[in-house]
Formats: structure tokens, sequence, C-alpha cells
């Protein structure tokens, strides 16, 4: 039995408001399932609160990977799509979407400078920038393109993975514009908005300080940004203030077990689970064991959270072990109600877009009824 530690979260106390979902009695396991419903009022959801804060919605399709959904957030009013990689990019491009930012300090190797000459040829793209000798590179790069490459540069706001200091956005835009390229925006990810519980007001506060900042620094070096973008679900209705003019959050479509401890959405909200039998039984009965390991669920668990994902049936199970196939789930010695050998369960996973990764389709239900497939287009394009 995994012990929690001090002040994390565990299954016990968030299990109940998670919806138990009903799955078809003819799936098969393991399977992604999502509910049309809830992904539907969620992507509502989040295109109201933008439009009612007088910001522009440009989703993240990271999570999903999906063209059918990536549509599903244009209908609604999205403006465009947010990618994470080249490859995913020309999932999009192929499918007919034409505004797309990557949201990424793109390092142009000879084999990227390719793809991304054929793209821009194709489809309106912005590319993130986060300093001058990537600047310099991307410029080089694209000399010669028919259309100039239009970059945002990319500032940290704190979470210290990518991004140029603030104030030295400025330095950045004019490289840029020395090297070619058309700076037409700023951006940053405050993703320090999932260090703990509690983290996202502060985290949007950094990230509108820091594209303030920013765009200063731009104007000092005179030089206009028309798009400053933020983002991350947990921040995403906190940052939509002045200046900033677009939000580009992504796991808000699904929601999952962090989200549902961030503040990201409520446990009501999380409309896609892993569908997994219990497959053997441990003599004593204090230990099951799921079709579903590593390769299904992810390893994805951060450091405040215990076990590798939620049985939202069975509120004390921690699933505390996971093997490629299989994941073990310990069960508390009392006489709380068990998950049978044979029985299918539902996993809320701890981080989404890990785990529809590993899917090549999710199925989709409404009332506990399949009525079609999410097809993962952009499975695997990582780089
Ligand atoms: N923008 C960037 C640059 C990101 O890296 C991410 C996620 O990693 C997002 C937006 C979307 O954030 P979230 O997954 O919190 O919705």
């Amino acid at each position: 039995m995994v012990k929690p530690m001090r002040g994390a979260i565990s299954s016990r106390h968030e299990a109940d408001p998670f919806v138990r979902p009903s799955f078809p009695s003819d799936l098969d396991t393991p399977a992604l399932v999502a509910d049309a419903d809830v992904v539907e009022r969620n992507i509502g959801q989040m295109q109201r609160s933008m439009d009612e804060h007088g910001v522009l919605l440009r989703p993240h399709v990271k999570t999903h990977k999906s063209v059918a959904l990536a549509r599903l957030q244009l209908e609604a009013g999205a403006i465009g799509i947010t990618v994470g990689t080249l490859g995913e990019a020309e999932v999009f491009a192929e499918a007919g979407i034409s505004d797309l930012f990557l949201a990424y300090p793109l390092w142009v190797s000879p084999p990227k400078a390719e793809r991304l000459r054929s793209l821009l040829e194709r489809v309106d793209l912005l590319v993130g920038v986060d300093g001058v000798e990537a600047a310099e590179v991307l410029g080089r790069a694209m000399r010669g393109a028919e259309r100039r490459l239009r970059i945002s540069i990319e500032v940290d706001s704190g979470e210290a993975r990518t991004g140029a200091p603030p104030d030295e956005a400025g330095v950045v835009a004019v490289a840029a514009e020395r090297a070619g390229l058309d700076v037409a925006g700023v951006f940053t990810h405050g993703g320090h908005s999932y260090r703990s519980p509690g983290s996202a007001a502060a985290a949007a506060d950094d990230e509108v300080r820091a594209l303030e900042r920013a765009l200063a620094s731009l104007m000092q070096a005179g030089v206009e940004a028309k798009s400053v973008s933020a983002g991350s679900t947990p921040t995403a209705h906190r940052s939509a203030r002045e200046p900033v003019t677009e939000e580009r959050p992504g796991s808000y479509v699904f929601g999952d077990r962090q989200q549902a401890a961030l503040g990201g959405c409520v446990p009501a909200d999380v409309g896609l689970w892993i569908a997994a039998t219990v497959v053997s039984r441990s003599p004593d009965g204090h230990r099951v064991a799921l079709d579903a390991g590593a390769k299904t669920l992810s390893r994805d668990r951060k450091s405040w959270m215990i076990g590798y994902g939620l049985l939202p049936a069975y509120p004390d199970a921690v699933v505390s072990e996971l093997y490629d196939y299989h994941a073990v789930v310990d069960l508390p010695p009392d006489g709380s109600a068990r998950p049978v050998v044979g029985e299918v369960v539902a996993i809320v996973p701890n981080h989404v877009c890990p785990v529809v990764n590993l899917f090549d389709a999710i199925t989709v239900v409404r009332n506990g009824t399949t009525v079609g497939a999410w097809r993962v287009d952009a499975q695997s394009r990582s780089h």
C-alpha cells in the first residue's frame, strides 16, 4: 500500500465528485472513452468565457491531436489553433486548418527548415522564437521564401522552461527583424500553474506582468506586437485581461485529475476516461490488476499526487504501480466496495495529454452508448 505524502492529493477525498461513467457493454479494453456531451460543453464554456473577457481563443491541440475536435473548437469560435511541433502543424494543415501558431522555440535544422518552408506555402503560420541566435538561424533558413515568416517572441513568466527574460524581448525582436522575420507578437506559458494546487492565480498574474514587460521592451525597441498570447488551462480565465489578446489552453477539452486539483476544471467537467478490465485479484482481495499499464495510462504523476490515475467508482483505491500492460491497484483492507475480476472500471488520467498520444482513436459515447470515434490524427507527431 502506498503511503500518502503529507499534503499530497490522494484518491480518497477527491473521488466522489467525479462522474462515474457507464461504458457500452461491447467495449473492448483498454480503451480511451470520451463523453461527447461533456467535451462539447467544455468547448462551449471556454469559448464563452473568452468571449466575455474580450480575448481570442487559440486552443492548443496537443491535448486531443484530433482534426475532428479542432473543427469543433473552430466552429465554436476559436480563431485558429496552437500546435507544439512541426509534425502536428503538418497534420492539421493537411486537413485544411490554415491558421496555426507553433508555440515552441523552434531550432531549425536543415530538415526542419525544409518542412517549415513547405508549410509556409500552404498555411498562415506563426512560429515561436526565444533568443537572438535562434532568430538568426531561422531567418537564414527562410531566406528566399515567398512569404516572410511571422514569429512570436516567447518570454518566461516563471515556468523556467523556455522564453527570453521579458525585458529582453526587444533585443530578440530587433535581431529577428534584422534576420528578415516579421515580429507579430509575444507569448508566454504560465506552466508554473502546475507546481501545486493553489498556484494558478499567481501564475496568471505572472503571465500578465511578463507580457506587459515584454511589450514595454518591444516598444522601446520600436517594434509593435499585435498578438499578446498567454495560456495554460489553470490560468486561462485568470490571465484573460489587458494586455493579453489571446489565450491558448489545451487540456480544458477533456479535463483530467490534475486540472481538477489545480482548479483548471471542476471534477464534473472531466469527460475522458481509460476503460480497463480487472484481470487479476490477489488471494487476500487487497489488490487487483488492470489491463492498462504505463503504455495506456502513461507514468505522468506530479509529486503532489498519489497514484497513476483515479477510479471514480472506488474512492479508496490507489493505482500504486504500473508495468507496461498492467496497473496494480491497492484496495483498503476494510469492507468498502471492491472491483471484481472481469469488471470494467473507469480511470481518470492524471494528465490527459500524454494518455491521448498513446491511442489512435477515442471512443465517443453519449449516455453510455457509442456514437462514433475521434481519430487521434497527430498521434506521436512529436517532432
Ligand atoms: N501553450 C504552450 C506553449 C504550452 O506548452 C501548453 C501546454 O503545455 C499550452 C499552451 C496549453 O496548456 P494546458 O495544457 O495547460 O492547457
